[in-house]
């Protein structure tokens, strides 16, 4: 682990008291199903948070278990998707839920191997179904958590993308506190979505900027922008 220690516990304590006074309401913090929260995550893969909501609530009256998930037809499927596009994400739901009710007895798995076999899963949405279902210590890293990593640990956006992801995963795991995967985890989506920002970091009120190695940043944050580099799969 190459980030100072003090530097990482500094990170978790004030991003966590951070955390418990302005963390979003959100309806998929509100369950610990795997079902909702695999759906809400597969919303997100490529649809901002504001145009989930109304959506996320409607496929669940729809399809509210893995059951009739699995039973739905495409053209109805695509109906209560619309208009969220990248319409192969219901399709890929489906596969799932029907997956789930012929390897895991209408479950869906609480491992890596179980998850990362599912179709359209990815090492982000494995990770998020681990640590905000099941509350286990997975890392995260989507483009708000990869940004804030970046800055605050000051490593260099550039070079190749590998080695950089790797650096990424590696420290998104080092920094969740033993059984707090799920609080860091949130924590660091909102702070990224909130104040760490891609175009305005609030550097000036920032609660991390004692430690933060980008500090300040200018306004719109274009030395270590990483606003388009990592998405969610
Ligand atoms: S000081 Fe600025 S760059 Fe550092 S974590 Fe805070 S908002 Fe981000």
């Amino acid at each position: 682990m190459m980030a100072a220690s003090s530097a990482l516990r500094a990170f978790q304590r004030r991003l966590l008291a951070w955390y418990r006074v302005h963390q979003r309401k959100l309806p998929w913090r509100e369950t610990r199903d795997p079902y909702k929260i695999l759906v809400s995550e597969v919303m997100l893969q490529q649809t901002q948070v504001d145009r989930v909501l109304p959506k996320y609530h409607e496929f669940l009256r729809r399809y509210p278990t893995i059951e009739e998930l699995a039973r739905a037809r495409t053209t109805e499927l695509r109906r209560v998707w619309y208009p969220l596009g990248y319409n192969i994400r219901p399709i890929r739901l489906r596969r799932i839920a029907q997956r789930a009710l012929r390897d895991h007895g209408g479950q869906i798995p609480d491992s890596y191997d179980g998850l990362l076999a599912m179709d359209g899963v990815g090492r982000y949405t494995a990770g998020a179904v681990l640590s905000f279902a099941f509350e286990k210590d997975a890392p995260i890293v989507d483009t708000n958590v990869a940004r804030l990593l970046l800055r605050y640990f000051g490593l260099k956006s550039q070079g190749s993308k590998g080695p950089l992801q790797r650096r990424l995963w590696q420290l998104a795991e080092a920094v969740i506190p033993t059984g707090k995967g799920y609080a860091i985890n949130q924590a660091m989506m909102d702070f990224g979505a909130m104040v760490c920002t891609a175009r305005a970091p609030r550097c000036p009120t920032c609660t991390l900027r004692k430690t933060c190695r980008s500090y300040p940043l200018t306004r719109n944050g274009h030395t270590t922008n990483y606003s388009r580099r990592t998405r969610r799969h």
